[in-house]
Protein backbone atom coordinates (compact mmCIF):
# COMPACT_ATOMS: atom_id res chain seq x y z
CA UNK A 1 0.00 0.00 0.00
CA UNK A 2 1.22 3.40 -0.83
CA UNK A 3 0.10 6.04 0.96
CA UNK A 4 -0.51 9.28 -0.38
CA UNK A 5 0.84 12.82 0.84
CA UNK A 6 -3.45 13.50 1.40
CA UNK A 7 -4.34 10.11 2.72
CA UNK A 8 -1.09 11.02 5.74
CA UNK A 9 -3.10 14.25 5.97
CA UNK A 10 -6.43 12.59 6.94
CA UNK A 11 -5.15 10.36 9.43
CA UNK A 12 -3.58 7.46 8.43
CA UNK A 13 -0.61 8.22 11.59
CA UNK A 14 2.22 6.22 11.30
CA UNK A 15 2.52 3.99 14.33
CA UNK A 16 5.49 4.62 16.50
CA UNK A 17 7.50 2.07 18.44
CA UNK A 18 6.98 3.72 22.20
CA UNK A 19 9.75 3.86 24.70
CA UNK A 20 10.29 0.91 26.24
CA UNK A 21 10.10 -1.31 23.06
CA UNK A 22 13.25 -2.91 22.36
CA UNK A 23 15.21 -1.62 19.75
CA UNK A 24 14.92 -4.04 16.48
CA UNK A 25 18.11 -4.77 14.80
CA UNK A 26 18.16 -3.64 11.05
CA UNK A 27 20.48 -3.91 8.67
CA UNK A 28 19.94 -1.38 5.88
CA UNK A 29 21.48 -0.36 2.54
CA UNK A 30 21.04 3.36 1.46
CA UNK A 31 20.77 4.06 -2.33
CA UNK A 32 20.89 8.09 -1.93
CA UNK A 33 23.08 10.87 -3.76
CA UNK A 34 22.32 13.53 -1.13
CA UNK A 35 24.38 13.07 2.15
CA UNK A 36 22.00 15.29 3.91
CA UNK A 37 18.84 12.92 2.84
CA UNK A 38 20.75 10.47 4.32
CA UNK A 39 21.05 11.77 7.74
CA UNK A 40 17.77 12.45 7.91
CA UNK A 41 16.51 9.03 7.19
CA UNK A 42 19.23 7.65 9.40
CA UNK A 43 17.82 9.81 11.58
CA UNK A 44 14.05 8.76 11.47
CA UNK A 45 14.71 4.93 11.43
CA UNK A 46 16.69 5.33 14.67
CA UNK A 47 13.92 7.50 16.12
CA UNK A 48 11.65 4.66 15.28
CA UNK A 49 13.64 2.19 17.24
CA UNK A 50 15.74 1.00 15.18
CA UNK A 51 19.17 -0.34 16.13
CA UNK A 52 21.05 0.27 12.43
CA UNK A 53 23.68 -0.94 10.94
CA UNK A 54 23.92 0.60 7.47
CA UNK A 55 25.63 1.38 4.14
CA UNK A 56 25.31 3.96 1.41
CA UNK A 57 25.45 3.47 -2.24
CA UNK A 58 25.28 5.59 -5.51
CA UNK A 59 25.51 3.92 -9.00
CA UNK A 60 24.40 0.96 -9.84
CA UNK A 61 27.47 -1.10 -9.59
CA UNK A 62 28.13 0.03 -6.43
CA UNK A 63 24.81 -1.42 -5.12
CA UNK A 64 25.47 -4.78 -7.18
CA UNK A 65 28.27 -5.11 -5.21
CA UNK A 66 27.28 -4.40 -2.19
CA UNK A 67 24.42 -6.79 -2.19
CA UNK A 68 26.81 -9.42 -3.57
CA UNK A 69 28.65 -8.62 -0.57
CA UNK A 70 26.35 -8.45 2.53
CA UNK A 71 23.43 -9.23 3.68
CA UNK A 72 20.40 -6.88 3.73
CA UNK A 73 17.08 -6.81 5.44
CA UNK A 74 15.79 -3.98 3.77
CA UNK A 75 16.76 -1.49 0.79
CA UNK A 76 15.75 2.44 1.34
CA UNK A 77 16.70 4.22 -2.38
CA UNK A 78 15.57 7.10 -3.35
CA UNK A 79 13.96 7.45 -7.06
CA UNK A 80 16.15 10.06 -9.16
CA UNK A 81 19.49 9.03 -8.68
CA UNK A 82 22.56 10.42 -11.23
CA UNK A 83 22.47 8.35 -13.97
CA UNK A 84 19.81 5.91 -13.11
CA UNK A 85 16.74 5.56 -10.77
CA UNK A 86 15.71 3.61 -7.43
CA UNK A 87 13.97 0.70 -9.52
CA UNK A 88 17.17 0.10 -10.81
CA UNK A 89 17.63 -1.73 -7.89
CA UNK A 90 14.46 -4.08 -7.79
CA UNK A 91 15.70 -5.21 -11.54
CA UNK A 92 19.39 -5.85 -9.97
CA UNK A 93 18.46 -7.63 -7.02
CA UNK A 94 15.99 -9.71 -9.32
CA UNK A 95 19.02 -10.53 -11.45
CA UNK A 96 21.00 -11.84 -8.33
CA UNK A 97 18.14 -13.69 -7.65
CA UNK A 98 17.71 -11.57 -3.81
CA UNK A 99 14.42 -11.25 -1.98
CA UNK A 100 15.52 -7.77 -0.18
CA UNK A 101 12.54 -5.71 0.04
CA UNK A 102 13.05 -2.57 -1.44
CA UNK A 103 11.11 1.07 0.23
CA UNK A 104 11.54 3.85 -2.61
CA UNK A 105 12.30 7.09 -0.35
CA UNK A 106 11.98 9.58 -2.83
CA UNK A 107 10.28 13.66 -3.41
CA UNK A 108 7.47 13.85 -4.85
CA UNK A 109 7.02 11.45 -8.08
CA UNK A 110 3.13 11.96 -8.51
CA UNK A 111 0.79 9.02 -7.50
CA UNK A 112 0.90 7.01 -10.84
CA UNK A 113 4.88 6.93 -10.44
CA UNK A 114 4.31 6.12 -7.00
CA UNK A 115 1.73 3.22 -7.99
CA UNK A 116 4.25 2.13 -10.85
CA UNK A 117 6.96 1.77 -8.28
CA UNK A 118 4.79 -0.49 -6.44
CA UNK A 119 3.23 -2.46 -9.18
CA UNK A 120 7.17 -2.92 -10.05
CA UNK A 121 7.85 -4.96 -6.77
CA UNK A 122 8.50 -1.80 -4.99
CA UNK A 123 7.54 -2.73 -1.10
CA UNK A 124 6.74 0.61 -0.38
CA UNK A 125 6.80 4.61 -1.08
CA UNK A 126 7.59 7.34 1.46
CA UNK A 127 8.03 10.60 0.62
CA UNK A 128 10.75 12.55 1.93
CA UNK A 129 8.67 14.97 3.92
CA UNK A 130 7.36 12.55 5.43
CA UNK A 131 9.88 10.17 7.22
CA UNK A 132 8.39 9.66 10.88
CA UNK A 133 6.33 7.29 8.46
CA UNK A 134 9.55 5.29 7.22
CA UNK A 135 9.98 3.09 10.42
CA UNK A 136 6.69 1.54 9.94
CA UNK A 137 6.95 1.25 6.55
CA UNK A 138 10.06 -0.67 6.83
CA UNK A 139 8.97 -2.80 10.05
CA UNK A 140 5.95 -3.75 7.34
CA UNK A 141 8.56 -4.88 4.71
CA UNK A 142 10.65 -6.95 6.71
CA UNK A 143 7.64 -8.67 8.28
CA UNK A 144 6.10 -9.16 5.16
CA UNK A 145 9.53 -10.77 3.92
CA UNK A 146 9.72 -12.97 6.91
CA UNK A 147 6.33 -14.35 6.29
CA UNK A 148 7.58 -14.88 2.62
CA UNK A 149 10.19 -16.58 4.17
CA UNK A 150 8.19 -18.79 6.35
CA UNK A 151 5.99 -19.75 3.40
CA UNK A 152 8.50 -20.90 1.08
CA UNK A 153 9.97 -22.91 4.12
CA UNK A 154 7.25 -24.47 4.74
CA UNK A 155 6.30 -25.34 0.74
CA UNK A 156 10.33 -26.41 0.77
CA UNK A 157 9.63 -28.35 3.65
CA UNK A 158 6.14 -29.89 2.45
CA UNK A 159 7.62 -31.19 -1.01
CA UNK A 160 10.68 -32.85 0.46
CA UNK A 161 8.80 -34.66 3.05
CA UNK A 162 6.49 -35.34 -0.20
CA UNK A 163 9.31 -36.68 -2.12
CA UNK A 164 10.46 -38.65 0.73
CA UNK A 165 6.94 -39.96 1.27
CA UNK A 166 7.03 -41.11 -2.64
CA UNK A 167 10.28 -42.63 -2.80
CA UNK A 168 9.04 -44.79 0.66
CA UNK A 169 5.96 -46.16 -1.27
CA UNK A 170 8.31 -46.83 -4.37
CA UNK A 171 11.17 -48.55 -2.65
CA UNK A 172 8.98 -50.72 -0.47
CA UNK A 173 6.37 -51.17 -2.69
CA UNK A 174 9.01 -52.64 -5.68
CA UNK A 175 11.27 -54.39 -3.09
CA UNK A 176 7.93 -56.68 -1.51
CA UNK A 177 7.12 -57.71 -5.06
CA UNK A 178 9.71 -60.46 -4.89
CA UNK A 179 9.29 -61.81 -1.89
CA UNK A 180 5.43 -61.48 -2.58
CA UNK A 181 5.89 -63.37 -5.86
CA UNK A 182 7.79 -66.32 -3.33
CA UNK A 183 4.57 -66.34 -0.56
CA UNK A 184 2.21 -66.71 -3.67
CA UNK A 185 3.79 -69.14 -5.55
CA UNK A 186 4.60 -71.51 -2.82
CA UNK A 187 0.82 -71.50 -1.03
CA UNK A 188 -0.24 -71.87 -4.48
CA UNK A 189 1.74 -75.08 -4.93
CA UNK A 190 0.43 -76.01 -1.47
CA UNK A 191 -3.22 -75.54 -2.04
CA UNK A 192 -2.62 -77.65 -5.73
CA UNK A 193 -0.68 -80.46 -3.66
CA UNK A 194 -2.77 -80.65 -0.49
CA UNK A 195 -6.17 -80.08 -1.39
CA UNK A 196 -8.17 -82.61 0.30
CA UNK A 197 -5.21 -84.29 1.23
CA UNK A 198 -5.12 -83.06 5.20
CA UNK A 199 -8.03 -81.83 7.25
CA UNK A 200 -10.71 -79.33 6.55
CA UNK A 201 -9.29 -76.69 8.85
CA UNK A 202 -5.96 -77.30 6.37
CA UNK A 203 -7.67 -76.27 3.18
CA UNK A 204 -9.69 -73.43 4.71
CA UNK A 205 -6.46 -72.07 6.32
CA UNK A 206 -3.98 -72.65 2.76
CA UNK A 207 -6.77 -71.17 1.00
CA UNK A 208 -6.87 -67.81 3.31
CA UNK A 209 -3.14 -67.87 2.44
CA UNK A 210 -2.94 -68.02 -1.38
CA UNK A 211 -6.14 -65.68 -1.80
CA UNK A 212 -4.22 -63.26 1.02
CA UNK A 213 -1.23 -63.79 -1.00
CA UNK A 214 -2.69 -62.96 -4.31
CA UNK A 215 -4.78 -59.83 -2.94
CA UNK A 216 -1.56 -58.29 -1.15
CA UNK A 217 0.65 -58.96 -4.82
CA UNK A 218 -2.17 -56.70 -6.44
CA UNK A 219 -2.17 -53.86 -3.89
CA UNK A 220 1.57 -54.07 -4.36
CA UNK A 221 1.34 -53.79 -7.78
CA UNK A 222 -0.92 -50.61 -7.61
CA UNK A 223 0.96 -49.49 -5.04
CA UNK A 224 3.86 -49.57 -7.42
CA UNK A 225 1.73 -48.07 -10.53
CA UNK A 226 0.96 -44.91 -8.05
CA UNK A 227 4.51 -43.92 -7.12
CA UNK A 228 5.30 -43.88 -10.68
CA UNK A 229 3.55 -41.54 -11.95
CA UNK A 230 5.40 -38.96 -12.60
CA UNK A 231 8.85 -40.37 -11.30
CA UNK A 232 10.14 -40.94 -15.03
CA UNK A 233 9.90 -36.60 -16.34
CA UNK A 234 8.24 -38.19 -19.65
CA UNK A 235 8.40 -35.56 -22.64
CA UNK A 236 4.67 -34.30 -23.01
CA UNK A 237 4.07 -35.06 -26.86
CA UNK A 238 0.41 -34.59 -28.80
CA UNK A 239 -1.69 -37.51 -27.78
CA UNK A 240 -4.41 -38.67 -29.91
CA UNK A 241 -7.41 -39.28 -26.90
CA UNK A 242 -9.23 -41.20 -29.88
CA UNK A 243 -6.22 -43.47 -30.07
CA UNK A 244 -6.19 -43.43 -26.32
CA UNK A 245 -9.36 -44.81 -25.85
CA UNK A 246 -8.58 -47.54 -28.85
CA UNK A 247 -5.93 -48.59 -26.20
CA UNK A 248 -7.99 -49.11 -23.38
CA UNK A 249 -10.63 -50.75 -25.21
CA UNK A 250 -8.26 -53.65 -26.62
CA UNK A 251 -6.74 -53.56 -22.71
CA UNK A 252 -10.10 -54.28 -21.06
CA UNK A 253 -11.06 -56.97 -23.96
CA UNK A 254 -11.97 -59.54 -21.33
CA UNK A 255 -14.04 -57.59 -19.22
CA UNK A 256 -16.45 -55.64 -22.14
CA UNK A 257 -16.70 -58.86 -23.53
CA UNK A 258 -18.11 -60.91 -20.04
CA UNK A 259 -20.37 -57.59 -18.93
CA UNK A 260 -21.42 -56.71 -22.99
CA UNK A 261 -19.98 -52.78 -21.71
CA UNK A 262 -20.26 -50.19 -24.88
CA UNK A 263 -17.55 -48.06 -24.69
CA UNK A 264 -18.97 -44.89 -27.14
CA UNK A 265 -16.79 -41.57 -28.18
CA UNK A 266 -16.28 -39.34 -30.87
CA UNK A 267 -14.21 -36.41 -31.96
CA UNK A 268 -11.99 -36.25 -28.72
CA UNK A 269 -8.78 -34.21 -28.78
CA UNK A 270 -5.36 -34.58 -29.41
CA UNK A 271 -3.85 -32.95 -26.08
CA UNK A 272 -0.18 -32.71 -25.34
CA UNK A 273 0.51 -35.15 -22.78
CA UNK A 274 2.15 -38.37 -21.67
CA UNK A 275 0.43 -41.48 -23.57
CA UNK A 276 1.21 -43.90 -21.04
CA UNK A 277 -0.51 -41.87 -18.52
CA UNK A 278 -3.24 -40.99 -20.62
CA UNK A 279 -4.10 -44.82 -21.07
CA UNK A 280 -3.82 -45.37 -17.36
CA UNK A 281 -6.57 -42.80 -16.58
CA UNK A 282 -9.28 -43.52 -19.37
CA UNK A 283 -8.66 -47.18 -17.83
CA UNK A 284 -9.17 -46.40 -14.04
CA UNK A 285 -12.34 -44.93 -15.39
CA UNK A 286 -13.74 -47.02 -17.96
CA UNK A 287 -12.86 -49.95 -15.43
CA UNK A 288 -14.64 -48.61 -12.46
CA UNK A 289 -17.47 -48.02 -14.87
CA UNK A 290 -17.62 -51.79 -15.53
CA UNK A 291 -16.89 -53.01 -12.13
CA UNK A 292 -19.55 -50.93 -10.60
CA UNK A 293 -21.99 -51.99 -13.06
CA UNK A 294 -25.66 -52.41 -12.01
CA UNK A 295 -27.97 -54.66 -13.46
CA UNK A 296 -27.85 -53.23 -17.00
CA UNK A 297 -25.40 -53.66 -19.33
CA UNK A 298 -22.55 -50.95 -19.09
CA UNK A 299 -23.36 -47.53 -21.58
CA UNK A 300 -20.16 -45.91 -20.97
CA UNK A 301 -19.53 -41.94 -22.96
CA UNK A 302 -16.50 -40.36 -23.01
CA UNK A 303 -16.95 -36.93 -24.51
CA UNK A 304 -14.75 -33.31 -24.31
CA UNK A 305 -15.59 -29.82 -24.26
CA UNK A 306 -12.85 -27.40 -25.65
CA UNK A 307 -13.38 -24.65 -22.59
CA UNK A 308 -10.54 -22.54 -24.10
CA UNK A 309 -8.08 -22.93 -21.49
CA UNK A 310 -9.01 -26.58 -20.22
CA UNK A 311 -10.14 -29.17 -22.08
CA UNK A 312 -12.98 -30.74 -19.95
CA UNK A 313 -13.41 -34.29 -20.25
CA UNK A 314 -16.43 -36.33 -18.76
CA UNK A 315 -16.99 -40.09 -18.38
CA UNK A 316 -20.25 -41.57 -18.26
CA UNK A 317 -21.79 -44.71 -16.74
CA UNK A 318 -24.83 -46.21 -16.00
CA UNK A 319 -23.61 -47.94 -13.00
CA UNK A 320 -23.93 -48.45 -9.36
CA UNK A 321 -23.75 -44.56 -8.64
CA UNK A 322 -22.01 -42.58 -5.70
CA UNK A 323 -23.73 -40.64 -2.44
CA UNK A 324 -22.78 -37.57 -3.09
CA UNK A 325 -21.53 -37.29 0.48
CA UNK A 326 -18.49 -39.87 -0.73
CA UNK A 327 -17.90 -37.94 -3.94
CA UNK A 328 -14.72 -36.54 -2.29
CA UNK A 329 -13.13 -39.48 -0.56
CA UNK A 330 -12.97 -41.72 -3.37
CA UNK A 331 -10.17 -39.71 -4.76
CA UNK A 332 -8.35 -40.59 -1.22
CA UNK A 333 -5.47 -43.30 -1.99
CA UNK A 334 -7.11 -46.81 -0.63
CA UNK A 335 -10.55 -45.30 0.20
CA UNK A 336 -13.41 -47.79 -1.06
CA UNK A 337 -16.88 -47.87 -0.72
CA UNK A 338 -17.10 -51.23 -0.75
CA UNK A 339 -15.69 -55.02 0.82
CA UNK A 340 -13.70 -56.76 -1.37
CA UNK A 341 -15.92 -59.73 -1.44
CA UNK A 342 -18.48 -56.93 -2.96
CA UNK A 343 -16.48 -55.58 -5.45
CA UNK A 344 -11.88 -56.53 -5.57
CA UNK A 345 -9.77 -53.91 -5.81
CA UNK A 346 -7.06 -51.78 -3.95
CA UNK A 347 -8.63 -48.47 -3.80
CA UNK A 348 -6.00 -46.98 -5.46
CA UNK A 349 -7.70 -46.62 -9.14
CA UNK A 350 -9.01 -43.40 -8.52
CA UNK A 351 -6.08 -41.39 -6.89
CA UNK A 352 -3.56 -42.61 -9.51
CA UNK A 353 -6.19 -40.43 -11.68
CA UNK A 354 -6.02 -37.93 -10.04
CA UNK A 355 -2.20 -37.82 -9.77
CA UNK A 356 -2.36 -37.80 -13.05
CA UNK A 357 -4.77 -35.41 -13.87
CA UNK A 358 -3.09 -32.82 -11.32
CA UNK A 359 0.30 -32.93 -12.20
CA UNK A 360 -1.07 -31.62 -15.74
CA UNK A 361 -2.47 -28.46 -13.63
CA UNK A 362 -5.99 -29.81 -14.13
CA UNK A 363 -8.74 -30.91 -12.14
CA UNK A 364 -10.98 -34.17 -11.61
CA UNK A 365 -14.33 -34.51 -9.65
CA UNK A 366 -17.35 -36.93 -9.91
CA UNK A 367 -21.27 -35.98 -9.96
CA UNK A 368 -23.22 -38.53 -9.22
CA UNK A 369 -26.41 -40.01 -6.89
CA UNK A 370 -26.23 -43.21 -5.49
CA UNK A 371 -28.54 -45.41 -8.22
CA UNK A 372 -28.04 -42.99 -11.04
CA UNK A 373 -24.97 -43.65 -12.62
CA UNK A 374 -21.85 -41.55 -12.39
CA UNK A 375 -20.07 -38.74 -14.14
CA UNK A 376 -16.28 -38.19 -13.82
CA UNK A 377 -15.14 -34.87 -15.01
CA UNK A 378 -11.42 -33.65 -15.37
CA UNK A 379 -10.21 -31.07 -16.96
CA UNK A 380 -7.11 -30.94 -18.90
CA UNK A 381 -5.43 -27.44 -19.83
CA UNK A 382 -4.87 -26.37 -23.75
CA UNK A 383 -1.59 -26.27 -24.42
CA UNK A 384 0.00 -24.13 -27.36
CA UNK A 385 0.77 -27.15 -29.20
CA UNK A 386 -2.61 -28.73 -29.14
CA UNK A 387 -3.79 -29.48 -32.89
CA UNK A 388 -7.63 -30.28 -32.74
CA UNK A 389 -7.90 -33.22 -34.90
P1 LIG B 1 -11.09 -49.59 -6.50
O1 LIG B 1 -11.79 -49.60 -7.81
O2 LIG B 1 -9.89 -50.47 -6.47
O3 LIG B 1 -11.99 -49.82 -5.35
P2 LIG B 1 -10.77 -46.77 -6.97
O4 LIG B 1 -9.81 -45.80 -6.33
O5 LIG B 1 -10.70 -46.91 -8.43
O6 LIG B 1 -10.50 -48.13 -6.26
O7 LIG B 1 -12.24 -46.36 -6.56
C1 LIG B 1 -12.55 -46.01 -5.22
C2 LIG B 1 -14.02 -46.27 -4.94
O8 LIG B 1 -14.81 -45.34 -5.66
C3 LIG B 1 -14.51 -47.63 -5.39
O9 LIG B 1 -14.23 -48.60 -4.42
C4 LIG B 1 -16.00 -47.38 -5.57
O10 LIG B 1 -16.64 -47.46 -4.35
C5 LIG B 1 -16.06 -45.95 -6.06
N1 LIG B 1 -16.17 -45.86 -7.53
C6 LIG B 1 -15.18 -45.61 -8.41
N2 LIG B 1 -15.65 -45.56 -9.68
C7 LIG B 1 -16.98 -45.78 -9.59
C8 LIG B 1 -18.06 -45.83 -10.55
N3 LIG B 1 -17.83 -45.64 -11.86
N4 LIG B 1 -19.30 -46.05 -10.10
C9 LIG B 1 -19.54 -46.22 -8.78
N5 LIG B 1 -18.57 -46.19 -7.83
C10 LIG B 1 -17.32 -45.97 -8.22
Amino acid sequence: MITTEKEEKQGSAPIRQNADSPRQKLRALIVEDNSSDVELVLHALRKGSFELQSDVVQSAQEFTARVRQNTYDVILSDYRLPGWNGMGTIEILQREALDIPVVIVSGALGDVKAVDCIKQGAADYVLKDHLPRLPESVRRAVREKQLRDEHRHAQEELARSNRDLEQFAYVASHDLQEPLRMVATYTQLLAERYQGKLDQNADKYIHYAVDGAIRMQILVKDLLAFSRVGRQEAVPQPVDCNLVIKTVIANLQAAIGESGAQVLYENLPVIVADHGEMVQLFQNLVANAIKFRSAAPPVIHIVAENQKRDWLFSVTDNGIGIAPEHAEMIFVIFKRLHTHEEYPGSGIGLSICKKIVEKQGGRIWVQSQLGQGSIFHFTFPVKKEVVNP
